[in-house]
């Protein structure tokens, strides 16, 4: 059965410009002075093997583990960002993270800012350390010969490691599976990003669930560049106060709306149990920032 604090909402995060307001790559590159040596191996490798690669040749100048922990530790997070993953947990949210970097980066800031606890499952490019003490880092979805993606996904936006669409549809299918069999509620999915492979993601999302973009950033303007391709309500975001406000209002309307149906269906009436320490913002009326999308039938 589902659990009894289920909001029947799940949030996916992106990592890079949207949990840390930066790129963990570049920053731990830029970091360790390898910045310019970065630049040339992305010349003719993909980003996720030029970041193995690069991995490897300061392992080879003698950089450590412990000092490439403490310079993404270093990265930078707002304390809204932090405020709005508890409150989200609070609430009976399922958090999640779908995202391009690598696990060794997100498990080491999640760790170091007390959330790792907050998030049920990280899809990401898998990092280990081999036996000489070098950080590996492998894609998501295999690939060979470097330029041939394996996960089958056409879209331009989305690297040859990783198609965060093609994650995004498993998940889906779970939560719907799951909801067949009454293990946990229906569920709204709110998914947040701002990068180009945060585009494939946004396109397999439905009606009933929501794309907070971030204003200004590749996805937003992938995004308003075809408003009718998006199904889902978009709720841009523009700083991380503004991430956090936006985030619990649809938190509130998901509450309201899964009343609603349930209320429609002759059942009782069960609304998110809303914890002590965490009050809900007055829901607003007119805040989606882009049009809503027309779906006419074909
Ligand atoms: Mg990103």
């Amino acid at each position: 059965m589902a659990a009894s604090n289920d909001a029947g909402v799940v949030v996916v995060f992106d990592f890079d410009k949207t949990i840390i307001d930066c790129d963990s790559d570049n920053w731990v590159v830029d970091a360790l002075g390898a910045s310019q040596r970065f630049d040339e191996l992305l010349l003719h490798l993909p980003w996720n093997s030029a970041i193995d690669a690069m991995m490897g040749e300061l392992h080879s100048q003698g950089k450590s583990m412990d000092e490439i922990a403490g310079s993404i530790r270093t990265a930078p997070l707002s304390r809204h960002v932090v405020a709005a993953i508890k409150t989200a947990h609070a609430l009976g949210c399922e958090l999640r993270i779908l995202s391009d970097a690598n696990a060794f980066f997100i498990d080491t800031v999640l760790a170091h800012h007390g959330l790792a606890g907050y998030f049920s499952e990280i899809s990401t490019n898998p990092a280990s350390v081999d036996a000489g003490g070098r950080l590996r880092i492998t894609p998501h979805h295999d690939f060979r010969h470097g330029s041939c993606s394996s996960h089958g996904c056409a879209l331009a936006t989305c690297p040859p490691n990783m198609c965060k669409g093609k994650v995004m549809e498993e998940m889906l299918q779970e939560l719907s599976v799951a909801a067949a069999a009454g293990m946990r509620r229906p569920s709204r999915v709110v998914y947040l990003g701002d990068g180009r492979g945060d585009y494939c993601p946004t396109l397999k999302l439905a009606e009933r669930d929501y794309m907070m973009p971030r204003k200004g950033y590749p996805v937003w303007d992938l995004i308003a560049g075809d408003r009718r391709a998006v199904r889902a309500d978009v709720r841009g975001w523009a700083d991380f106060k503004d991430l956090e406000t936006v985030l619990l209002d649809i938190i509130h309307e998901c509450a309201v709306a899964a009343m609603v149906e349930q209320d429609g269906g002759g059942q009782v009436v069960v609304g998110m149990v809303v914890p002590e320490c965490c009050a809900l913002p007055a829901p607003k009326v007119a805040m989606a920032v882009l049009p809503k999308a027309i779906h006419a039938s074909n």
